[in-house]
C-alpha cells in the first residue's frame, strides 16, 4: 500500500472537513457555504482561486516548475433532497437535504490533494482543481463549460472519481471506453377524447393508448438494438384520470432511457418518437413528446485511463485495482467535461453499506486518504519533473 504519508498525517483534519460538509449539505447551485469553505482553504494554501464558475463552482489553479502540461481534477459538491436516516452525530442539520451520494467526501479528497500538492509542489506543470456544483441532474458540468471552464483553465486531460459502496475501501475500479450510461428523460402527453366509462366507443381512451405505448416502447430494447448492446427504457410515471366512471381526456407518461452506446444514443430519440406517434395514430390519438438528452455517455479515453490505472496501482497495489469493471447504467454529468477534454473517471471503494441515494448511506472516512493519495499520485506521475 502506498498511501502518501503526508496525506495520512492529515486524515483527522480531512475527517473534520468531511463531517462538517456532511452536517451542512446544500442542493445543486445552492452550494454557497461549501464553495466558500473550499475557496478559503485553497487561498490559505496559496492556490489561485476563481469563484462563481458555473454559478457556485470554484476552480483552484496551482503551478509548479516551468512546465506547460496541464491536468484537471474534478470533484462534485452538491447534496440530494433526501431525509437522512444515518443516525450519525454529524447527520444533516438541514431538513430534507442530505449528502447521500458522497460528494462531501469527493470535495474533501480533492481539498486534501490540493493541500498536499500546494505544500510539496513535487510536479512540473499546472493543476486545475475543479469543484463542480449541481451534479445531481441539474447540469452543473454544463454550466461550468458554458462559463468557459476549459478556455479559462485549459487542461490536456481531465479526471473524475466517484465512491462505490460495497467495493472494499482501498480498491479502485475502472475501464477504458464507456463506463457510465447516457441518460435521457421524456414526458409524453397523449391526447385522446374523454367519455363516459360505460360508453368507451364514444371517446378515444388515452389510458388504453398509453398502456400500448408503454408496452411498445420495450420493443426499442428487445427488437431494435443488438442483444449485446445495453439499452434501458423505463416508464416510471403514468398519470391518468380522476374518477372510476370517467375516461379521461389525456394522460401523461414520464421516464428515462439509458444506453452505453453512442450510436444507439444518436438514433434513440427518433425511434422513440416513431413508436409513440405510430401507436397513437393507430388509435386516433395524438402525442406531444418532450424528449431531453440530459447526460452524454461517460467515455474513458485510453491514454488517460492508463495514467489513472498507474496512479491507482501505485496507491492500492496491483491486486486491488480492477481494470475491466462492468459499465454502470447510471449517468454522470462529468461525461460532458470529458466530451470537451479527454479524460478518465474512476470508481473508488467505499466499503460495505447502503448504496448511494439511500437515506442510510454515508461516505466512509477511511477512504479519504486513499482518494487524496490517488489524486496526488496522478498529478506527480502525469506531471512528473524531468
Ligand atoms: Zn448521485
Ligand atoms: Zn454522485
Amino acid at each position: 500500500m502506498a498511501i502518501i504519508n503526508r496525506i495520512a498525517d492529515f486524515h483527522g483534519e480531512m475527517t473534520e472537513w468531511r463531517r462538517d460538509f456532511h452536517a451542512n449539505p446544500e442542493l445543486g447551485f445552492q452550494e454557497r457555504r461549501t464553495s466558500e469553505i473550499v475557496a478559503e482553504k485553497l487561498a490559505e494554501w496559496g492556490i489561485e482561486v476563481h469563484k462563481g464558475i458555473g454559478r457556485t463552482g470554484v476552480v483552484g489553479v496551482l503551478k509548479a516548475g516551468n512546465g506547460t502540461r496541464r491536468i484537471g481534477l474534478r470533484a462534485d459538491m452538491d447534496a440530494l433532497p433526501i431525509v437522512e436516516r444515518t443516525g450519525k452525530d454529524y447527520a444533516s442539520g438541514s431538513d430534507g437535504v442530505m449528502h447521500a451520494c458522497g460528494h462531501d467526501g469527493h470535495t474533501t479528497m480533492l481539498l486534501g490533494a490540493a493541500k498536499y500538492l500546494a505544500e510539496t509542489r513535487n510536479f512540473d506543470g499546472t493543476v486545475q482543481f475543479i469543484f463542480q456544483p449541481a451534479e445531481e441532474g441539474l447540469g452543473g458540468a454544463f454550466s461550468m463549460l458554458d462559463d468557459g471552464l476549459f478556455d479559462r483553465f485549459p487542461c490536456d486531460r481531465v479526471y473524475g472519481m466517484h465512491n462505490m459502496p460495497n467495493l472494499p475501501v482501498g480498491e479502485f475500479s475502472i475501464r477504458p471506453g464507456p463506463i457510465m450510461a447516457a441518460g435521457d428523460t421524456f414526458e409524453v402527453t397523449i391526447q385522446g377524447r374523454g367519455a363516459h366509462a360505460a360508453m368507451p366507443h364514444q371517446g378515444i381512451d388515452p389510458v388504453i393508448v398509453g398502456s400500448n405505448v408503454i408496452i411498445a416502447l420495450q420493443t426499442l430494447v428487445s427488437r431494435t438494438v443488438s442483444a449485446q448492446d445495453a439499452l434501458v427504457v423505463s416508464v416510471t410515471e403514468f398519470h391518468a384520470g380522476e374518477a372510476f366512471n370517467v375516461i379521461p381526456d389525456s394522460v401523461v407518461l414520464r421516464g428515462t432511457c439509458r444506453t452505453l452506446n453512442m450510436e444507439i444514443h444518436g438514433e434513440l430519440e427518433e425511434k422513440f418518437r416513431r413508436v409513440v406517434d405510430g401507436i397513437c395514430a393507430a388509435h386516433g390519438a395524438t402525442a406531444t413528446v418532450d424528449y431531453k438528452s440530459v447526460f452524454p455517455v461517460t467515455v474513458n479515453a485510453e491514454d488517460a485511463t492508463e495514467h489513472a490505472l498507474s496512479a491507482a496501482r501505485t496507491v492500492a497495489g496491483d491486486g486491488r485495482v480492477i481494470d475491466d469493471t462492468a459499465p454502470l447504467m447510471g449517468s454522470e454529468d462529468f461525461a460532458a467535461m470529458m466530451q470537451a477534454v479527454p479524460g478518465s473517471y474512476i470508481l473508488m471503494g467505499n466499503g460495505p453499506g447502503a448504496s448511494v441515494h439511500h437515506p442510510e448511506y454515508d461516505f466512509n472516512d477511511e477512504a479519504l486518504t486513499h482518494g487524496a493519495s490517488y489524486w496526488s499520485t496522478l498529478v506527480e506521475q502525469q506531471l512528473a519533473k524531468a
